[in-house]
Parts: structure tokens; C-alpha cells; sequence
């Protein structure tokens, strides 16, 4: 069988990490990298990773399979995604929650003039931490859903940091209550406020001159950001950011707390545990390519989310291997 061709548009931490998954996928071969940027400009993991300017992608209409795309969600998919699943099949990462419903019905619209199949939202959250909460929900209904996130690097609350004045650098890591997680563990199926399930711990490196006090005030009073949690503030040097904070590490937990009767607990719970928020995305992100091609090529068209995916899909093994191995 040939393998099925991929392309990856958009060459950031996402980009990266898709190039370093293919690498590793029998059934996969890497087609080229797609960028808005100068390609020569653009150094990729592997020598043989060919980089093409975005605006020639359709050169390759007939050459790649399936894209992942690896823009970022804020500004990019919301014009790419619509845009390229009217020519390519393909998956993105669109993790704005509260526009997914706009963002599926405007690539739905696009894949289906096209005769393509788009998987939106993959990755962990949105992706596998959905699949947990729905499996939580729809296997045991009397009970309650939690998600916990980190202890992880918060990009948009890293980015807030070094908006602020006076602020040379920063990162930002959420971090989950220990104490929240252990009484859902419990079964108490408590009520939990903003503040009692998260923390949010801030390394900052201020700018010469920059008084560290107003800096403190400026972080733990803005409003969505800071405002509704404990937060603590810890002034680093310039050295220290760049020795100690330049990973990005993430993960959570889902866990769903209910009862199958009165009184008969039963408790779910997925947890996620990530050296490289990005790497783990990716590897989400190239396992969904691959139902993506599979999908398109039985004929089933338009957008998708993880919900709509058959698991054995993501495998590169048959399902008569899948069920004598895992099942
Ligand atoms: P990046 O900021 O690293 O990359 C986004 C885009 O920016 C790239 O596609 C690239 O486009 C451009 N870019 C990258 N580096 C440079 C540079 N040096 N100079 C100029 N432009 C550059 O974002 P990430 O890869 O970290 O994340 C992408 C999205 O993935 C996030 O917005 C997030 O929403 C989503 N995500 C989803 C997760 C989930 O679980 N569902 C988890 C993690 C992330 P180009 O090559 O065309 O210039």
C-alpha cells in the first residue's frame, strides 16, 4: 500500500512537532512544509524537509493527501482552515472553545463543495480531554465532570505577562488544586469556585528601573487573567528564565465522579502528563491525518470533530490486527 502524503502548513512549535511525529509513522511520508514566510527563512528539524511558500500549495493539489495544519487559532485557522478544505483534506488544532460551533459550520460548508474531509479541534483540549468528558457523561449520567489543567506553561497568560509595563520576560504556569482534585477523587462531588481549582504561579524578569511592587499589583488584579485566582509572583533574572522556563510542559486531568445507583460510586479519571505541550499535540494532531486520508478516501466528506472519529481510524494497524492485539 503507498503511504499516505502529508503536508504541514504553518511551521511553528506545532509544525515542528508534525514534522518530528511523521518521522516516526510507518505509513507516512512528510510532502513538505507549507509557510507565509520567506522559505529559505524557514530551518526545519531535517535537512530533507523540503519548505515551500504557502501561496504555492495548490502546485500540490494532487500530490498530498492530507495537510496538518498548524496555524495558530487566534488568527489563522479561523481564515485557513475554511480556506484550504475547500481543495485539501485535512486537521487542525482550533482550541477557541466557544467558536468551534462557527468555525465547524464554516469548514463544513467548504469541505463539502470540495469533496473533503476536515477533523477540527484535534488535540488534547480540545481532543482527548473532550473524548474523557464524553465518555465520562454518557457512561455514567448521574455524576459530575472535572477538568483540571497543568501544572503547565499557559501561553495567552505568559503573553498577558510580557504585555505588561516594566516586564522584560515572562511565563506563566496554571496549576492545579491539589486539595479540588483530591475531594472529587473522594467522590464528594463538590461545587468548585475559579479560585479553588486553579493557582497561577508567575516568573517574571523585570525591565532595569521597573519597580517589582506596581509590577506585582499590574499582574494579580488583571481582570479574567489574574484576578479570579491566588497568584503568586516570583522576579527572576534574565539567566533564569532562559535556564529554568524555555520548556513547555502541560497536562491535566478529566475526571467524572458519579454513581451507577444510590449509593455505588464510580469514578473516571484521564490524566495527561506533557515534557512538550507541543510534541503531544502534534502526535495527536498527524493520528488524526491519518483517519482524515482514510475518511476521504471511502467518502465520507465535510467537517468532522473527534466525536465523529472511529478509534481504530488513528492506528496504522488493520482492524483484524486491532482486534486480535488490543481489544
Ligand atoms: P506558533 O506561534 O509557534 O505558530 C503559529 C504560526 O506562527 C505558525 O504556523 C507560523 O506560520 C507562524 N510562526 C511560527 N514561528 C514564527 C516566527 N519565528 N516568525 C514568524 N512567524 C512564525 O504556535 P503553536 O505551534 O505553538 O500553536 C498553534 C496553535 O495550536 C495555538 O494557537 C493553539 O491554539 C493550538 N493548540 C491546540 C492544542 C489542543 O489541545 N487542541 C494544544 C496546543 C496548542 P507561518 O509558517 O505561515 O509563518
Amino acid at each position: 500500500t503507498e503511504k499516505i502524503r502529508v503536508g504541514i502548513v504553518g511551521y511553528g512549535n506545532l509544525g515542528r512537532g508534525v514534522e518530528n511525529s511523521i518521522a516516526q509513522q510507518p505509513d507516512m511520508e512528510l510532502a513538505g512544509v507549507f509557510s507565509r514566510r520567506d522559505p529559505e527563512s524557514v530551518e526545519t528539524l531535517f535537512v530533507a524537509t523540503a519548505v515551500f511558500g504557502l501561496e504555492s500549495i495548490h502546485d500540490f493539489n494532487d500530490r498530498i493527501d492530507v495537510l496538518v495544519l498548524c496555524g495558530g487559532s487566534k488568527e489563522d485557522l479561523p481564515v485557513q482552515t475554511p480556506e484550504l478544505a475547500a481543495n485539501f483534506t485535512l486537521v487542525d488544532s482550533f482550541d477557541t472553545h466557544a467558536k468551534i460551533p462557527e468555525h465547524f459550520a464554516a469548514v463544513d460548508a467548504s469541505a463539502k463543495a470540495g469533496n473533503t474531509t476536515a477533523i477540527i479541534s484535534t488535540g488534547w483540549d480540545p481532543g482527548l480531554f473532550s473524548l474523557n468528558r464524553l465518555f465520562g457523561e454518557a457512561i455514567i449520567p448521574t455524576g459530575e465532570t472535572y477538568t483540571f489543567w497543568g501544572r503547565g506553561l499557559s501561553q495567552g497568560h505568559s503573553d498577558a505577562l510580557r504585555r505588561i509595563p516594566g516586564v522584560a520576560g515572562a511565563v506563566q504556569y496554571t496549576i492545579p488544586s491539589e486539595e479540588a482534585i483530591d475531594r472529587v477523587r473522594a467522590g464528594e462531588r463538590p461545587e468548585l469556585t475559579t479560585r479553588e481549582k486553579h493557582t497561577r504561579e508567575c516568573y517574571v524578569v523585570l525591565e532595569d528601573g521597573a519597580d517589582a511592587d506596581s509590577v506585582r499589583e499590574a499582574i494579580v488584579t488583571m481582570p479574567d487573567y489574574f484576578e479570579p485566582y491566588d497568584t503568586t509572583v516570583n522576579f527572576i533574572s534574565a539567566d533564569e528564565l532562559a535556564r529554568d522556563h524555555s520548556g513547555m510542559p502541560h497536562g491535566g486531568f478529566v475526571i467524572r465522579s458519579g454513581e451507577s445507583s444510590d449509593g455505588v460510586a464510580q469514578t473516571i479519571e484521564y490524566q495527561l502528563s506533557l515534557e512538550s505541550n507541543p510534541e503531544f499535540t502534534s502526535s495527536v494532531l498527524v493520528a488524526y491525518a491519518r483517519a482524515a486520508a482514510r475518511l476521504t478516501a471511502s467518502g465520507e466528506h465535510g467537517a468532522k470533530t473527534p466525536f465523529d472519529i472511529a478509534p481504530g481510524l488513528l492506528s496504522p494497524k488493520s482492524p483484524e490486527q486491532l482486534r486480535a492485539e488490543l481489544l
